[in-house]
């Protein structure tokens, strides 16, 4: 795909949403941290109901680790490798408090140490919390960008790479919301929704699905 495609899906996808941001529910770093971590192979709605009801009552780390693994299990159990995801919060509760006065570390090298913090998340955190250019690919950015070859890429991390690369510096903070909701809401796996796709004319898919 050429320079000037990419700058034309770029605008159209902005025009439509000037002010992206995730879907998952959050109102400090702390809670989106969380929120992230727990969002791992579920879905941000999954995530939502149990933060719904865990925020109000913990949204410090101090609370949520008063509140114990069990604790926080009975809050989570709807979401989906709760066992695990109860371990690595708490745990990651005690780090935040023991080494970073108990605030989220702007910092991808802290962040990536906590448990259950990978790359995309810490690459989530530093975006929407601390609005740093990263893009974290997830499996809407990575099948939308390959598919309309916008940055192709064999792996999450070449893909990353090619966006870093190619997506110019005024969209980089929002590129990552752009192509996530298009990959969730018209560009689906098993069926995009070609017909009313606001890049149908520049997307370059073969197998392009009219309705
Ligand atoms: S035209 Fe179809 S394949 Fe291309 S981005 Fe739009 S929905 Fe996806």
């Amino acid at each position: 795909m050429n320079k000037a495609k990419r700058l034309e899906i770029l605008t159209r996808l902005r025009d439509a949403n000037p002010h992206p941001t995730t879907e998952l529910n959050f109102s400090s770093p702390f809670e989106l941290l969380v929120a992230v971590t727990l969002s791992a192979q579920a879905t941000d709605v999954s995530v939502n109901k149990a933060t719904d009801k865990l925020f109000p009552v913990a949204n410090t780390p101090e609370a949520i680790y008063a509140l114990g693994v069990d604790g926080l299990k009975d809050y989570i159990k709807t979401i989906g490798l709760f066992n695990s995801k109860a371990q690595n919060v708490h745990k990651l509760c005690q780090i935040l408090i023991e080494q970073h006065n108990s605030e989220v570390p702007e910092s991808r090298e802290a962040l990536e140490a906590l448990p259950g913090v990978g790359r995309k998340t810490a690459n989530v955190v530093l975006n929407t919390a601390f609005g740093w250019p990263t893009i974290a690919v997830d499996t809407h950015i990575y099948r939308v960008s390959n598919r309309t070859k916008f940055a192709m890429g064999k792996n999450v991390d070449k893909v990353e790479e090619k966006l870093l690369k190619v997506v110019p510096k005024e969209f980089k903070v929002d590129v990552h919301h752009w192509l996530i909701l298009h990959g969730r809401y018209t560009c689906l796996a098993r069926k995009p929704r070609c017909g009313s796709c606001i890049i149908e004319d520049l997307c370059e898919y073969k197998d392009k699905i009219d309705d």
